[in-house]
């Protein structure tokens, strides 16, 4: 099936957070929808374990896990997603990676994840600044700007670690690469200061240069953001700079399978971006 509107493919480059994760239903409850809806492809994308026990989340906590723990079900996760995928073969296509975390000891940790599992690709996510979590509440934001003298230097430093992540281990896909904005009201304003547009047409460049292509992640919009990310000024940019951006669901579960992705679809092609989709590098 393709939008009934524009006859352009569903697909989603970041997807597929179940209970091997943070989402809320099954592996096989999830790609069954996918293949319901009618995607022409989808990246299963589960988060990495932990480094260490320090970076479990609030919840994992409450439920007892431990770095041991999530690493045991990361293991599980592909090996399902495999399975899933061959299963589904003629009916959708699924590619079968992970998505990053960016604190202290990620870089070796993703190496040795990746060699273990040979992922299709990797989407590439910040969601710590100086291993503070910026996407949770309001207070660990403030936490983390406090950490480093204010909300620019946050944002400079998040871009950092983004470069540095993207020159590490060259993810096929960006994950939300604007999602520092997301505890900041003032984001429009704050992305045209020099320090922080230098640093994100750094990155775009640097983006294009390992081939990555960014996730115009709708889940912003179910979380109550009024645009996805990334954000109008900074897609202006990536078209400009020849950097593909590509839908991503970042589903949670069966219900937001496919939410909100014509608003994603249809704000791409307005801007000009190629909706014949390419694929995250090393995939076909
Ligand atoms: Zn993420
Ligand atoms: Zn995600």
């Amino acid at each position: 099936m393709s939008d009934p509107r524009t006859d352009i493919a569903h697909v989603s480059v970041h997807g597929g957070h179940t209970r091997f994760g943070d989402g809320e239903d099954s592996l096989a409850e999830v790609v069954h929808e996918y293949a319901r809806q009618g995607f022409a492809w989808v990246g299963l994308t589960e988060h990495i374990p932990p480094v260490s026990d320090d970076f479990l989340f609030h919840g994992e906590l409450e439920a007892g896990e431990t770095a041991a723990s999530r690493r045991a079900k990361f293991d599980e996760y592909v090996s399902v997603a495999r399975a899933l995928q061959k299963e589904y073969r003629d009916k959708l296509k699924i590619f079968v990676g992970f998505e990053t975390e960016c604190c202290t000891g990620y870089i070796e940790h993703v190496e040795e994840l990746s060699k273990q599992h040979e992922p299709d690709y990797i989407v590439g996510s910040v969601h710590h600044v100086n291993d503070v979590v910026i996407d949770w509440t309001t207070e660990l934001y403030a936490e983390a700007a406090a950490k480093v003298g204010g909300i620019v230097e946050l944002y400079c430093a998040y871009f950092d670690q983004q470069f540095e992540l993207m020159g590490a281990l060259k993810p096929a896909v960006i994950g939300h690469f604007d999602l520092i904005r997301m505890h900041d009201k003032d984001y429009v304003e704050r992305l045209q200061m020099p320090v922080i547009k230098d640093r994100i047409r750094r990155n775009l460049n640097r983006a294009k240069e390992i081939g990555a292509i960014l996730d115009l992640n709708v889940r912003a919009l179910e979380k109550g953001a009024s645009e996805p990310y990334v954000t109008g000024s900074i897609l202006e940019v990536a078209l400009e700079l020849g950097v593909p951006c590509v839908p991503g669901d970042d589903s949670h579960g069966v219900a937001t399978v496919g939410r909100h992705l014509e608003v994603g679809i249809s704000l791409l092609q307005g801007a000009g971006f190629d909706t014949d989709w390419p694929m995250p590098r090393g995939c076909s």
